[in-house]
């Protein structure tokens, strides 16, 4: 039998380079080699109360994003998690073994409250519980997660055990940290600094959907400096960096050929970056075109959702069963 994977999917906004090398890429193969279930984190987004119109938006988009580059909802089980019943009836008992203590100490809530004061939920305090229902509903072996992440499956463990421990059944295996193939991919992103990711900024990273006038004016105003002055020299971080993503989108050719330039000191960075913003925009054109005419098909989205939560259902109402049986709800 294959191990089962689970991963969910932020439903605020859209992707970026960085999360179509980093996870989208990876959940395309595994779901030949796993039992996968990949879910569009609905009920996880309204803890910042996004306007309906808004959310609706959001789920669709990311919806035909995963579907146009390559997740297939006959092989994987790919759903929106709100139109999971089991998974919040599975939250509420979980919160039953969930201290309050603990929820108050995990690091991401505390950074909340730091940022927000006194307009914090509860949702965003029971976030942990929420994401150990999401994924012990489907009683998962592996989750992909980021560093960010780990705390959250490491709570999820807690409650995996104190469950199965309260009531003597090994209800839930317990899950853990997982990465896909050989290294991890880290895209840089646009501004000299760290990774590309959406809260960095509007420059730094370059959506999959954004059209090809967006992200070109972006990698063309992409931090760059004055140029090398001695041949063969070290490249500086944001110079790295545009090489880096150049290795992604661009030829063997034409990485070589600019690799050569900057050793001689005769490159001209806004060659490199008009190269790169063609690269990136013919990467990017097939996918962007699949998404927005999968996005426009609102029948073909909603029997995707209808199917996904079918199967996904199948196997929440066979967890629940073992749930109930173990706490004695089953009168
Ligand atoms: P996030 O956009 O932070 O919710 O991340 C969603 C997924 O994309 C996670 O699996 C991240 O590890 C991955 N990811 C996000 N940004 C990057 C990046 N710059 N490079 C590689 N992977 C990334």
């Amino acid at each position: 039998m294959k191990e089962t994977v689970l991963s969910g999917m932020r439903s605020t906004g859209k992707l970026h380079l960085g999360n179509y090398f980093g996870a989208a890429v990876n959940y395309v193969k595994m779901q030949h080699e796993y039992d996968c279930y990949f879910f569009i984190a609905d009920y996880h987004s309204l803890t910042t109360h996004p306007n309906p119109t808004e959310l609706k938006h959001h789920v669709r988009e990311m919806l035909a994003t995963y579907l146009a580059v390559g997740l297939d909802p006959e092989v994987c089980t790919l759903y929106v998690q709100s139109d999971i019943p089991e998974i919040p009836e599975l939250y509420l008992l979980l919160n039953m073994i969930a201290y309050k203590g603990e929820l108050e100490k995990t690091a991401s809530f505390k950074d909340k409250v730091r940022k927000a004061g006194q307009t914090i939920n509860a949702g965003l305090l029971t976030y942990p519980v929420l994401m150990a229902a999401d994924i012990i509903i489907h009683r998962a072996h592996k989750v992909p997660v980021g560093k960010d992440q780990e705390q959250h499956l490491e709570m999820t463990r807690n409650y995996v055990n104190r469950f199965n421990r309260l009531y003597e059944k090994e209800v839930f295996p317990e899950p853990v940290a997982f990465n896909f193939g050989d290294q991890l991919v880290k895209v840089p992103g646009l501004d000299g600094g760290g990774k590309m990711g959406k809260s960095e900024g509007e420059g730094n990273a370059v959506f999959l959907l954004d059209d090809e006038k967006i992200n070109s004016k972006k990698i063309m105003r992409a931090k760059t400096d004055s140029g090398p002055t001695e041949p063969n020299s070290e490249k500086p971080v944001e110079i790295q960096n545009l090489f880096d993503i150049m290795q992604l989108v661009s030829t063997e050719e034409t990485i070589t050929t600019f690799n050569n330039a900057y050793n001689d000191c005769s490159i001209r960075y806004g060659d490199l970056k008009k190269q790169l913003a063609a690269d990136v925009e013919q990467f990017i054109a097939p996918i962007r075109d699949k998404a927005k005419s999968i996005y426009d098909n609102e029948t073909y989205l909603k029997e995707v959702m209808q199917h996904g939560a079918e199967k996904a259902r199948i196997n929440a109402r066979i967890t629940m069963d073992m749930v109930r049986d173990a706490i004695g709800i089953n009168y």
